[in-house]
């Protein structure tokens, strides 16, 4: 089972990652994560890599898809592979598509976690965290027992990230329309699309995943 998951940040889409890595025996296969492997191991593909990347140049597809075919022939993709941050165009997507098939494989589905943007928004801005020992509470959804002192270590401190913004936020989750755009379409043409809701709670989206997974 070779899958692509999407979904903006706020989304939950690391930890779905994880826990299909941890249940499922797949492998994620981050093309961010493989460039700078490539360039950290000095190999002759890093080497051309990091010059590419250094001088601010797009990075070719077929090394790109050089790189991620050296990849899929490790052992481990044998579980399954969760795609993330590739095909960005209708070009890698055949890449893509071309590589799986020269290994017997295939992509089995395109899953996206959905957001409400709004929704996304509220979540994001309303969160702080205690100064002390990091407990996490939210202006509306969570707030201590007691105004202003910590539920567990009685401290009076609290922080907020300064990028839990409303702005930050509707930047990225323009970003992310952005550089999906490309592809959704392709996908969907193929009947490969499954939206999850992405602002439930953790286990119902894992549960989602799971269903689609097994074709239930
Ligand atoms: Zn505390």
């Amino acid at each position: 089972m070779n899958i692509i998951l999407l979904g903006p940040p706020g989304a939950g889409k690391g930890t779905q990652a994880s826990r299909l890595e941890r249940e499922r025996g797949m492998v994620q296969i981050s093309t961010g994560d493989l460039l700078r492997a490539a360039v950290k191991s000095g190999s002759e593909i890093g080497k051309l890599a990091d010059g590419i990347m250094k001088a601010g140049k797009l990075f070719p597809d077929d090394l790109m898809s050089q790189i991620l075919g050296d990849r899929l022939d490790q052992p481990d993709t044998a579980g399954g592979v969760i795609f993330d941050g590739y095909p960005r165009t209708a070009a890698q997507a055949d890449k893509l598509d071309a590589l799986l098939a020269e290994r017997g494989k295939s992509l089995d589905h395109v899953i996206e976690l959905e957001v409400d943007e709004d929704a996304l928004v509220d979540r994001i801005t309303g969160r702080f965290t205690c100064a002390r020992c990091g407990a996490g509470y939210h202006d509306r959804f969570k707030l201590p027992k007691e105004a202003g002192v910590c539920d567990v270590c009685g401290s009076e401190e609290f922080k907020r990230r300064p990028d839990d913004n409303e702005e930050t936020v509707r930047t990225r989750m323009a970003e992310y329309r952005a550089k999906t755009a490309p592809i959704l379409p392709l996908y969907e043409a193929r009947g490969l699309v499954s939206r999850v809701d992405g602002m439930a709670d953790i286990d119902e989206v894992t549960a989602a995943i799971e269903a689609i997974l097994d074709g239930r």
